[in-house]
């Protein structure tokens, strides 16, 4: 509505009309798809003066959607150029009132700014006097153990394998909770069976197989 006001610039109205989403992760990405989705089918014919300059921008530092695998980068990469969705690979360093401004100096101006760069660990799991994962999640072995608290176990979104397992890092998503949560049902009933229950029991039972992530769906989606 903003850039229908009489008398603006080409200039203005293409900044009024530049949306710009920042982190190539899941939300980003899909926010982005979507976005553009809501521009072709229906603002563009309902604001016809608006076809010329708005425009959908998708900046990530790295790739999009990194801690998926490559055919599943590859589909998103396509289906979103498809769609008219601008993928620009940069680092924000400052973001003004109307412009984002990327380390090579490059200027971006924007009408609308969608941050999405992910979630971080909380203070109360970063002040964990356990071992990190890379990423700063409390580290765990490949049977959802943190190592130097025998009796201590954690899934979910707040851990991710220590580097010493060479695991692969776990996305961040509730099918990869879920199959934790199963998995752990399983390992501690086990425990218990065998006659766990005690404090450091879960030292002296045959664990059995470690746990495993195997992605579903013809791309490897987790969702
Ligand atoms: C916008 C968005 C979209 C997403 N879409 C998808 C999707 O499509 N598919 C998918 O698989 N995943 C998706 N995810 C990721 C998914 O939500 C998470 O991976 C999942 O919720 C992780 O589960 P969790 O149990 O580890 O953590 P959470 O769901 O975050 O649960 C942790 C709980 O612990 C509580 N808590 C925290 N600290 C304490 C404390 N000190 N004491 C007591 N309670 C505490 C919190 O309040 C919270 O309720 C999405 C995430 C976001 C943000």
């Amino acid at each position: 509505m903003l850039s229908d006001v009489p008398g603006l610039s080409e200039e203005e109205k293409s900044r009024l009309l530049h949306c710009v989403v920042v982190g190539g992760g899941p939300t980003g990405v899909e926010f982005s798809g979507e976005l553009s989705d809501f521009i072709l089918k229906d603002v563009r014919q309902t604001y016809a003066h608006v076809k010329d300059y708005i425009h959908v921008t998708l900046i990530e530092a790295n790739e999009i959607l990194s801690s998926f695998d490559d055919s599943l980068r590859r589909y998103a990469t396509k289906q979103l150029t498809k769609s008219g969705v601008h993928l620009v690979r940069g680092i924000v360093k400052d973001v003004k009132p109307q412009k984002l401004i990327l380390t090579d100096g490059t200027e971006v101006p924007y009408g609308l700014l969608v941050w999405s760069t992910g979630v971080g660990p909380s203070p109360f799991v970063k002040s964990l006097e356990f071992p990190k994962s890379p990423g700063g999640r409390i580290g765990i072995d490949e049977w959802l153990r943190v190592p130097s608290a025998p009796d201590v176990f954690a899934i979910g979104d707040c851990s991710g394998f220590l580097e010493s397992t060479g695991k692969p890092v776990l996305p961040a998503l509730a099918q990869v909770a879920e199959r934790q949560g199963k998995y752990l049902a399983n390992l501690l009933n086990k425990i218990g069976k065998d006659g766990g229950g005690r404090s450091n029991s879960g030292k002296e039972v045959e664990l059995g197989g470690p746990f495993a992530l195997q992605a579903s769906g013809k791309h490897g989606n987790y969702r």
